[in-house]
């Protein structure tokens, strides 16, 4: 069985990325704008569920008003291109990887914008359990999931066998999978992002656990 995996929030939490990126975002607008608030603004944003337009609600609650497309745009690609040291792993996902990494072939697909996705993999030293991960985003934006390419590509990569995709979000991961015949988990943390989302009608696992801890026994390999 080729088992494959889904990256944020499956393998790693992906606000450890936030965090440090957004860190990085308030670095630099302190260096350029002499704006010395705007990190932590960010962070405390963040904590509280803000995702959409953070940049420019930031700094309007700062009093700087609305910043220009480019002053948002280079905001935006700091946080991007922002390469952390290291991201830590789920203890559990790290334990699975590292014990199914040597009797069966796995694989990863991740959805994201590719710098981001490709330095979060090199900072979790994903390349050493995973060597070839599928971004959706080299595909084009219109494979991110659910199209089914990337795991389709996987199926030709891997003739004849038989395929488990392990990933957290009901909206988007479960659905080509299960229409291609592949065994489907949902990773379904207690603090997980997803957590309390139902899932969605034409994807629903076919198996939910809190964690990675009995993966195997679920798989039944
Ligand atoms: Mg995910």
């Amino acid at each position: 069985m080729v088992i494959v995996f889904d990256l944020d929030d499956t393998l790693f939490p992906e606000s450890a990325f936030a965090h440090s990126a957004l860190a990085a975002v308030g670095r630099m607008a302190a260096q350029a704008y002499g704006w010395a608030d705007y990190g932590a603004k960010l962070a405390e944003l963040h904590a509280a569920g803000r995702r959409t337009e953070l940049f420019q609600v930031a700094a309007q609650e700062l009093g700087h008003g609305m910043m220009s497309p480019t002053q948002l745009a280079g905001l935006l690609a700091c946080y991007r291109e922002h390469r952390p040291a290291a991201l830590p792993w789920y203890p559990d996902a790290l334990e699975a990887v590292r014990s199914l990494h040597s009797r069966f072939p796995l694989e990863l697909i991740s959805d994201g914008y590719l710098p981001t996705q490709r330095n979060k993999a090199a900072a979790l030293g994903l390349e050493q359990w995973i060597p070839r991960p599928t971004f959706t985003e080299e595909l084009g934006r219109q494979d991110w999931k659910p199209s089914p390419r990337a795991f389709e590509l996987l199926m030709a990569r891997h003739p004849g066998e038989r395929f488990a995709y392990v990933a957290d979000n009901p909206a988007k991961d479960f659905i080509a999978p299960r229409a291609l015949g592949w065994v489907s988990v949902r990773i379904r943390r207690v603090d997980g992002v997803y957590a309390a989302e139902p899932d969605a009608p034409a994807g629903s696992p076919d198996i939910v656990r809190p964690d990675m801890t009995d993966l195997m026994a679920c798989l039944r390999i």
